[in-house]
């Protein structure tokens, strides 16, 4: 079968034949639909950035993953052949403690291994999963509905955690409005009473978040904290998400999140954050939020079967993913762009 394989970290991926792979035990074989496109593989691509350690093999990109039932193996019965499924970006053992707890994204027996990152993923035309990694998507498009895998699921655990720290009113800043940003900002609109105040770089960006239901957009420079604070009544605001993750936004969230609030990384850069007495409100809880859980994905596949989640998506054949890396590099997408399989 036909693959998009990347050789090394911090290499652009290659078209090559693969072995077909076959269902083992408790797994399925996935034919693939849809492959959505994260800046996360531009990190891992571009800049080598070990996301999860190098096995010192090639894998097939790809971890934003949904398709359709082709095989079962030996003692699956959660899904039928045929049936359209999401597969969860993160890789789970659903057996340790972590598991158990209901935070199998953080699951440490296989925590290091990650499909697109480095086992292989779903840019190929068939992938083999666990069958407790996916979920049935109903009357969703899997070509549409793969952005849940990680976009919507990721910005669902960051927003869902945002959203405690939300007062009647309050304030949540979405900071990077892209293909994980968009989703936060409706997801905190629907889990909050208060306002959500967006910040990106680009207009096109800013207009799309106020199509979604921000209620403020500032664009990021030197006088948008200035600006939130003002907005705010000088009291800052209750939580921020960072979808950039680095210094410059960390330090925008720093400014304006009140004590006790709470700063959510999810951006990747090889910057390091300083966070030091004086330097941080008192009492902000800043954490660092990988993924989402299969209960999550749940929720956001629920959402978008009744029809309330916008997923804008932008599709691009198997055979144009340089082209579609190089969009999402030129940050030129407005929705997550998407490898589909009609050509192969
Ligand atoms: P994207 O390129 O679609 O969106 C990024 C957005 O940030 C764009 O709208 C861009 O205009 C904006 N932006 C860039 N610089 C900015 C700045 N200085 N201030 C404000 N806005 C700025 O990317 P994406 O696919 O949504 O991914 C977002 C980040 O999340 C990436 O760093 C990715 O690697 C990371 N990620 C993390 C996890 C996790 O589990 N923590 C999972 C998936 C992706
Ligand atoms: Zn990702």
């Amino acid at each position: 079968m036909k693959a998009w394989v990347v050789e090394k970290l911090g290499t652009q991926p290659v078209m090559k034949e693969i072995d077909k792979p076959k269902a083992g035990p408790g797994e399925v074989l996935v034919k693939m639909a849809g492959a959505g496109l994260c800046h996360t593989d531009i990190s891992v691509v571009d800049y080598g950035i070990e996301i999860c350690p190098f096995l010192g093999h090639e894998f097939v990109l790809g971890h934003e993953n949904a398709g359709y039932i082709a095989e079962l193996g030996e003692g699956v019965d959660n899904v039928e052949v045929g049936e359209a499924v999401v597969v969860i970006c993160t890789h789970f053992c659903n057996e340790c403690e972590f598991c158990e707890s209901g935070n199998d994204n953080y699951c440490h027996c296989v925590k290091e291994i990650t499909r697109g990152l480095n086992i292989n993923g779903g840019m190929a035309e068939y992938m083999v999963v666990p069958a407790h990694e996916v979920v049935s998507l109903g009357n969703v498009d899997p070509r549409v509905g793969v952005a849940l895998a990680d976009a919507g699921l990721t910005s669902y655990a960051a927003a869902e955690h945002c959203a405690k720290y939300v007062k009647d009113n309050g304030y949540s800043v979405v900071i990077g409005v892209g293909g994980l940003g968009s989703y936060s900002l409706q997801y905190l609109k629907n889990l909050t009473n208060g306002k959500v105040i967006v910040v990106d770089t680009t207009e096109e960006k800013l207009e799309r978040a106020t199509r979604l239901g921000a209620d403020y957009v500032f664009m990021s420079n030197a006088e948008t904290a200035e600006k939130i604070m003002e907005l705010t009544g000088g009291r800052g605001v209750d939580g921020v998400i960072d979808f950039v993750g680095i210094n410059p936004t960390f330090e925008l969230a720093k400014a304006i999140t009140r004590s006790t609030g709470t700063i959510v990384i999810i951006g990747i850069s090889n910057d390091s954050m300083k966070v030091a007495f004086g330097l941080i409100k008192g009492g902000v809880d800043v954490r660092v939020s990988e993924g989402g859980t299969i209960r999550q994905l749940r929720g956001a596949v629920e959402l978008a079967k009744a029809g309330k989640l916008v997923m804008d998506v932008e599709f691009y054949k198997f055979s144009e993913l340089p082209r579609a890396l190089q969009d999402l590099r030129d940050n030129k997408l407005t929705g997550r762009g998407v490898i589909t399989f009609d050509d192969i």
